[in-house]
């Protein structure tokens, strides 16, 4: 059986960048999973399709190949064969896969697909529904989250770095619409599994949170 982390939680709590952390020093492949739904934003927003037109948008993820690839231990989302890694990281991107995987039937796609990678195998996958959906028997299961005003300013922090000007007022208010929508969807809203643990990351530094996860799973 192969050793999976299952890490879930709301936007800004510090999923991937503790994921790929931790997938470094247990040997572990990332996947990271909101980057397959963002690819699908991406090609509904290319494709001029209106998310709220739910028969067009399941025809489309039925036709549009989201795939990942891991190119030197690193994760490649492709889109149509296309390395789309640059692409999908702007908020009208991530707003678009926060409204497209409210649909069930593209969750089921997008899910069989990353039960299919951690098959071959052994995976630290981040996402909103790893614990409860994708991998109900990993080894560890972790809820991270985070107060939505520490969200915010990491949020604000990493676009002001970037050079992209911003308002930390608007940025709070898009991470709490984004949690309303992701906690409040029929299919497979974002919870903490049964058997998860609970990890609140707003006072804590990247490393105690790492060292955190470790004796969770250690243990
Ligand atoms: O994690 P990230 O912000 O990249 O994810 C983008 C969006 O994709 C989330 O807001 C969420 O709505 C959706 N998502 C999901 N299930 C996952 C991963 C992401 O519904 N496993």
């Amino acid at each position: 059986m192969n050793r999976h982390i299952a890490i879930d939680g709301p936007a800004g709590a510090g999923k991937s960048t503790i994921a790929k952390a931790l997938a470094k020093r247990k040997g572990l492949i990332y996947v990271d999973t909101g980057a397959m739904y963002r690819a699908f934003g991406l090609f509904l927003l290319r494709n001029e399709i209106d998310v709220n037109d739910e028969d067009a948008v399941i025809k489309a993820c039925e036709s549009a190949d989201v795939s990942i690839a891991f190119e030197n231990g690193e994760q490649v989302v492709l889109l149509d064969g296309e390395n789309v890694n640059g692409l999908i990281r702007t908020e009208a991107v991530g707003n678009m896969a926060s409204a497209c995987s409210a649909i069930a039937r593209v969750r089921e796609i997008m899910v069989a697909r990353q039960q299919q990678l951690a098959k071959e195998k052994d995976v630290v996958m981040d996402g909103r529904d790893i614990g409860t959906v994708v991998l109900p028997d990993a080894h560890t299961k972790i809820y991270l989250t985070a107060s939505t005003k520490v969200r915010a300013k990491r949020r604000f922090d990493e676009l002001t770095e970037k050079g992209v000007a911003c308002d930390l007022a608007k940025i709070e208010e898009d991470i709490k619409e984004r949690d309303h929508r992701d906690m409040n969807r029929a299919a497979s809203p974002l919870r903490q599994a049964e058997d998860a643990v609970l990890v609140d990351t707003s006072d804590l530094t990247i490393e105690e949170v790492i060292e955190k996860i470790l004796e969770i799973s250690n243990g």
